[in-house]
């Protein structure tokens, strides 16, 4: 007999070799950090989203191992069922070896809607559509009648005032037509499904859907047999295009030169500088101008921010981008030491108004400030500063007079085979100090990137002192070696323009 969960269904949908792999080979998957951010979403927000029609009962029930109870969590929905309760969370049914749990069941026109609650932004997508439409086959089978079909997302352009409004923060779109569509390949879906986990490991190539709608874990898996570097990791030949040269037979660095498919300059000379040992490229001239633009005191500096999918800040919306750290190097004058600042908000109040007073306290105006992508700090000051007034104008002076400090390796002045395709500093940093374990962000200790540091700072406030202590520590240590990273990517550039 076939048993199949929704998930397990989506996955089919997205690939049948995903959900082969999942069956049969997890060891292979790859978790990346999109994936962990939208399952921390996801619970944030399906626990919340519980309450959107006011009482409800919710029948979840664990084994003693912490796994979900199933047969448990059936019965407790019948007996929900039988008592009249209007909302039912997690309503589970299974029907011939296929199991779904509904994250709100509602009762209304005389039988049962399905509310299907998503962290995404987005009303509407066809993987929803075949994940309500697999639920719908279920409760149907299982001789219930299905009187709508509705999608809950959260609504960007929301506005959290202070009081949390559900029915605003949340978007209940009737999704009922794509899923009436969606229903009609549900029978055939279920027989690929049969057919793969009863067979061999699927023959399928890689191609649109290792990316869509989720970015696949088995990429490494499915592409081990692609010669290194390869098509995928060549600088702004967007997933598509790669994909076509692929199937055309010119994945490879040595097969993309020879059919002249590559005409940008940028990415021309990735390929050539791995296919050939140049060592180094500078144009010292352009970096030198480029340094010429910079002047003492000279700071560096480099946020951590956060998004919230429930915005628990006044003024602020859902998945807004809310710093709460900052570290900043700085040098007084020509020849001065390096000395470092730092701030990192109290996980739990609204950390902004703190770190917009002790960023104008740490820098004064009119001095020249570095960011490495400058687009990122630049839209985070420019926030500070509307958000509030009385700090505007010492935040739009930093804002105005900060300089980027990935001009250099994003307009080409300064190239090595080890940068790849990628100029940011996690790239630029191994390429200039290949051997410096004190650069090296692997040797970071609990917060390596800027998605793990988003992911770790909103806990904090919920861990025991001990651990508490030990992620902010991890924190500034991460934070620190950001500017760090650009302090020292400035005097390698100015050693090389000596020359
Ligand atoms: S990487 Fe692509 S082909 Fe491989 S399992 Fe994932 S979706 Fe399927």
């Amino acid at each position: 007999m076939l048993y199949l969960s929704k998930s397990k269904y989506c996955r089919l949908w997205q690939c049948p070799k995903m959900l082969w792999l999942d069956t049969y080979r997890p060891e292979l998957h790859e978790a990346n950090a999109a994936d962990e951010a939208r399952f921390t979403a996801g619970n944030e927000v399906g626990d919340l989203a519980m309450g959107l029609f006011g009482d409800y009962v919710e029948v979840t029930a664990k084994k003693e191992d912490g796994r979900l109870d199933l047969p448990e969590m059936i019965r407790r929905t019948e007996e929900e069922m039988k008592k009249g309760s209007p909302v039912i969370c997690e309503a589970s049914f299974s029907f011939g070896g296929l199991y779904c749990a509904v994250d709100l069941l509602k009762k209304e026109n005389g039988g049962w809607a399905i509310y299907e609650v998503k962290s995404s932004t987005h009303p509407d997508s066809a993987v929803y559509r075949a994940d309500v439409a697999y639920q719908k086959y279920v409760l149907e089978h299982c001789g219930m009648h299905v009187t709508g079909t509705y999608l809950v997302t959260i609504d960007s352009s929301y506005v959290y005032d202070g009081e949390l409004r559900l029915d605003e923060l949340f978007r209940v779109t009737d999704i009922s037509d794509g899923v009436c569509e969606e229903m009609k390949n549900i029978e055939k879906n279920l027989r690929a499904a049969e057919q793969t986990l009863s067979g061999e490991e699927p023959q399928i190539d890689i191609g649109e859907h290792c990316r869509d709608p989720y970015e696949c874990g088995y990429w490494g898996y499915c592409t081990r047999a692609l010669p290194t570097p390869n098509v995928f990791g060549l600088y702004r030949v967007g997933f598509k295009t790669a994909l076509k040269y692929y199937y055309d037979g010119v994945a490879s660095f040595e097969a993309l030169l020879a059919a002249g498919k590559i005409k940008g300059k940028t990415a021309l000379r990735q390929i050539d500088f791995a296919l050939n040992d140049w060592g180094t490229f500078a144009d010292r001239d352009a970096i030198r101008a480029f340094l010429g633009t910079l002047s003492y005191p000279l700071y560096f500096l480099d946020f951590e921010t956060m998004q919230l999918p429930v915005p628990k800040y006044v003024g602020s919306r859902p998945y807004q981008q809310i710093p709460f750290q900052y570290s900043l190097h700085y040098i007084e004058k020509e020849g001065g030491e390096v000395k470092h600042k730092e701030f990192l908000a109290e996980s739990g109040p609204d950390p902004r108004r703190a770190l917009a007073q002790r960023l104008c306290a740490d820098i004064p105006k009119d001095v020249c400030v570095t960011a490495y992508n400058k687009g990122f700090e630049c839209g985070r000051i420019k926030e500070l500063a509307e958000a509030f007034p009385d700090l505007a104008e010492h935040l739009m002076n930093i804002e105005g007079n900060i300089k980027d400090l990935l001009t250099p390796f994003q307009s080409g002045w300064y190239y090595n085979r080890a940068m790849g395709g990628s100029f940011s500093i996690k790239s630029v940093l191994p390429a200039l100090f290949p051997d410096d374990p004190e650069l090296d962000y692997h040797n970071l200790e609990g917060v390596h990137n800027g998605s793990e540091a988003m992911e770790i700072f909103p806990r904090i406030e919920f861990m025991p002192p001990e651990e508490k202590e030990s992620a902010r520590r991890n924190l500034l240590k991460y934070c620190e070696l950001d500017t760090l990273a650009m302090v020292k990517v400035w005097e390698k550039l100015n050693i090389l323009t000596l020359n």
